[in-house]
């Protein structure tokens, strides 16, 4: 199959363009699309034999589930069979946004779609040409990340076609993502609204919503004692295919460590790489590590999120075999860049 790479700003979108777009989701095919967070692989969500396509492109296990986008707020009433007062609150505070609810799931939403399950994952995404493609498309669109499992997931439409070439008839080329990191998610089903994934709705606002709210334990643990209750957050994501480590601590003493691994690893024979933010870029020595990449700057959390994904992707093209990267507090938006980069890393941390 040949995969068409189409370009729409988002100031002047081409209906004709997300017509198409829209027809061939209808048509039981994927169509790749931008959001606020990343690139999504869309597909039919009341459409079991789209959802099956969308977990065979992806090579991702069945079991787990996709979040269903939706372009109005009613919309969620016609896919979830119950919506709490706790989420009325949550969708006027952050939708259209990115934040992810888990909701009973109503019969039409089959389940296929939600890997198994009873519940369902609802969003209303911001980006306008993701709601002008989903209304296109019959109100519905099922999509994770437009990744290869186990991969990090695309910021840009030229890693979407690394990964999906061949595989689906046409991407939508929005241009480079603003969040850069996936939706939060938080579980509304139980007594006590849960954080499923830290994400660009940061706990802190939540709380402000809903007041002091539960996490799931297993989310930011190298050993998780307990089942992930994000089927998604079990398996080995965001990883480079390179060995990558956290370095936590005084920069001067992060810096000089990671000279000095990276110029250990060099004489084994290993191509190196670091990520390092601007602050520090001085303190690294070029002539120690092979590949120095800046992830944006320690006074906007905002800029590592948008630069982490392709970062790791970078890492991968490079052939770097052993990566350091520094380390951040999990303050706000600081929890979700920690929680995607110890996985990155297995969890595999030094801390001085
Ligand atoms: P992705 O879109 O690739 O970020 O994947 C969607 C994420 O949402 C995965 O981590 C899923 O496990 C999670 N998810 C989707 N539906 C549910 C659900 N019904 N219950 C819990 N987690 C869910
Ligand atoms: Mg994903």
């Amino acid at each position: 199959m040949e995969t068409r790479v189409i370009f729409q700003s988002e100031d002047h979108i081409d209906t004709n363009v997300i017509k198409e777009a829209g027809k061939l989701i209808r048509a039981g095919e994927l169509v790749a699309f931008p959001t606020e967070t990343v690139y999504g692989l869309g597909g039919d969500a009341l459409n079991a034999f789209s959802s099956a396509k969308i977990y065979a492109a992806k090579g991702r296990p069945s079991d787990n589930p996709l979040i269903v986008h939706i372009c109005r707020f009613e919309d969620i009433y016609r896919i979830c069979s119950e919506v709490p007062e706790t989420a009325v609150r949550l969708a006027r505070a952050y939708w259209p946004g990115p934040l992810t609810m888990i909701l009973p799931k109503a019969d039409c939403v089959p389940k296929e779609t939600t890997g198994g399950l009873d519940t369902v994952a609802v969003r209303f995404p911001s980006h306008p040409v993701a709601q002008a493609f989903i209304e296109a498309a019959g109100d519905f669109v099922a999509a994770p990340s437009a990744n290869a499992s186990g991969r990090p997931s695309p910021t840009l439409a030229k890693y979407v076609l690394e990964d999906m070439d061949g595989k689906i008839p046409l991407i939508i080329d929005g241009g480079p993502v603003g969040i850069g990191v996936e939706s939060t998610i938080i579980d509304l089903t139980q007594e006590e609204p849960m954080l499923l994934r830290p994400g660009y709705i940061t706990r802190e606002m939540l709380a402000q919503t809903l007041g002091e709210i539960d996490q799931d334990q297993t989310m930011m643990e190298s050993n998780p004692t307990g089942r992930p209750k994000a089927p998604g957050m079990r398996y080995r994501h965001y990883a480079p295919k390179g060995q990558l480590t956290l370095v936590s601590g005084e920069a001067r003493k992060v810096a000089s460590y990671i000279n000095e691994q990276c110029r250990l690893a060099h004489v084994e024979g290993h191509k190196t790489g670091a990520l390092c933010t601007w602050e520090n870029l001085a303190l690294y020595h070029a002539d120690e590590i092979d590949s120095i990449k800046c992830i944006g700057s320690r006074a906007s959390q905002e800029s590592i999120a948008r630069e982490l994904y392709r970062a790791l992707r970078e890492c991968d093209d490079e052939g770097l075999e052993v990566i350091y990267a520094e380390s951040f507090s999990e303050e706000g938006l600081g929890q979700a860049v920690m929680n995607r980069l110890l996985k990155a890393a297995g969890h595999q941390m030094v801390e001085f």
